[in-house]
């Protein structure tokens, strides 16, 4: 295939891109609340900072979910970016554990399977859902206290989930790098928050309120200046990456019809997932879909189902991926040593 070369005046002059943030808590609901700090206060100075520095750009939208103290049930939240037809959701926290020890930052991407380490981080961040009322008809069948209603919670689209490890790589490096926190990872669950908006979406954990140093760096004006500007280069980097994504699909799409058979050696696998958890690439982890293999590139795995020699007996799998929920799955071909999206 001939390779389209990027006119790079083309690059960077695209569409608005519209990002959600979304500053954790607030209102009755302060979040953790260690040694008169609370994360919700922590939490809305990073978020107001970050999104001026956004806002300087002109083909950036910034969209707040809250820019005062006050309370908002996650759906609104989630409401809120889908109305305004987002392209990132970036939800902004900080941690808390029994261990004051515990340090560093994290960001969680909207996991697909259940992890007992995460479940207890999802209670907490989704037990404001308990301050709501009448939770339970807006969160059909969703009870944050019990684990197993997660299973069935998470019959989510995974559309926007290698974007959002993506974006979430991003953050982690930044914090790594440039303000030496220990990076703690990329890591899925089911946060309510990131489940009902349909987009790219992280949360942010941007540190320990347990942590004497930690806490002492969140609540001042430089550490948050400093935690802002290390998410607005994660969003600016991920927002140019986007771009040139795009470009190439619109330049490639026109020389090359959407779905055609490789080369004769070429063999067909359906992706149906991808994250960081490390999961047996067994058959009954992926609602018993057949042939099950498992990729690994830096930290993200990826799952696939099926490794066929004929395209058709991959696009007849893929029927079969998503009727089982996984409305995402998409074709991948293996052709001289090289993966590839169909
Ligand atoms: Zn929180």
């Amino acid at each position: 295939m001939a390779r389209i070369p990027i006119d790079s005046t083309k690059v960077g002059n695209k569409k608005t891109f519209t990002v959600v943030l979304d500053a954790g808590h607030g209102g009755r609901d302060s979040g953790k609340y260690i040694a008169k700090t609370a994360e919700k206060d922590i939490a809305l100075k990073v978020v107001k900072l970050l999104g001026k520095q956004l806002e300087s750009h002109s083909h950036i939208k910034v969209v707040y979910t809250r820019t005062t103290d006050t309370f908002l049930e996650l759906y609104q939240r989630a409401d809120i970016a889908n109305n305004a037809k987002a392209d990132l959701f970036v939800s902004v926290h900080c941690n808390a554990a029994a261990a004051t020890s515990a340090k560093g930052n994290e960001t969680w991407v909207l996991g697909i399977h259940r992890n007992a380490d995460n479940l207890e981080v999802v209670q907490r961040e989704n037990s404001v859902i308990l301050l709501e009322e009448d939770y339970k008809e807006k969160y059909v069948g969703f009870n944050p206290n019990d684990p197993s209603s997660f299973a069935t919670n998470l019959m989510i689209q995974e559309e926007y989930l290698d974007n959002s490890i993506d974006m979430g790589s991003k953050v982690q490096e930044k914090f790594e790098k440039d303000l030496k926190r220990k990076n703690r990872g990329v890591k899925q669950a089911g946060f309510a928050v990131l489940r009902l908006s349909y987009m790219p979406s992280v949360l942010i954990e941007t540190g320990f309120l347990t942590n004497t140093e930690e806490r002492t760096y969140l609540k001042s004006e430089a550490g948050q200046k400093k935690v802002a500007n290390a998410i607005y280069d994660a969003v600016l980097e991920y927002q140019k990456n986007q771009d040139i994504n795009l470009f190439q699909v619109a330049a490639l799409d026109t020389s090359s019809p959407a779905i055609a058979p490789a080369g004769n050696n070429a063999r067909y696998r359906v992706q149906i997932s991808a994250g960081s958890n490390k999961l047996p690439a067994e058959s009954y982890n992926f609602h018993k879909l057949p042939e099950i293999s498992r990729d690994q590139e830096g930290g993200i795995y990826r799952y696939f189902t099926g490794n066929f020699s004929s395209l058709q007996d991959a696009i007849n799998l893929k029927a079969q991926a998503v009727s089982k929920g996984y409305t995402s799955a998409f074709i991948v071909v293996y052709e001289n040593g090289q993966r590839r999206r169909l």
